[in-house]
């Protein structure tokens, strides 16, 4: 349930489709950590939930973009209440590893930011269609 956007290359034709929103009852506290595909913060998201008061408030799909290499990640973005303290995720970009730099994209401001092909690297003019997914 959600938004999507495909992004085309016009060099190789390579297509990356980037998913926003979420369904219900498909993440909890005992698959959220398995989910997350960076060994360093799947641990550390699996520690949080050990906390006996630990709610997992909210998890989406969010697109992230690292305006540095110019390239789009769709990662899970959620929040984890314990004691008062709200967890959000911190990703790190694949190919320059800063961890603090990737920001996350609404669907409505996906058209703003330059995408580059993650295949041939080329940052070209894309092309892009939108839709719904569910
Ligand atoms: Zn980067
Ligand atoms: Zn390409």
């Amino acid at each position: 349930m959600g938004d999507m956007a495909t992004f085309t290359c016009r060099v190789c034709r390579h297509e990356q489709t980037i998913y926003w929103g979420g369904g219900f009852f498909t993440y909890n506290r005992n698959n959220l950590a398995d989910r997350i595909r960076d060994p360093e913060l799947s641990r550390d998201v699996r520690l949080i939930l050990q906390q006996e008061d630990a709610v997992v408030e909210r998890v989406v799909k969010m697109a992230y973009y690292c305006p540095l290499c110019h390239i789009w990640y769709n990662f899970l973005d959620f929040s984890i209440i314990t004691r008062g303290i709200v967890h959000t995720p911190r990703y790190r970009c694949e190919k320059c590893h800063q961890r603090n730099i990737l920001r996350p994209v609404p669907f409505e401001n996906y058209i703003d930011s330059p995408w580059e092909c993650e295949k041939c690297r080329s940052c070209n003019e894309k092309m892009t269609s939108v839709g719904h997914w569910d």
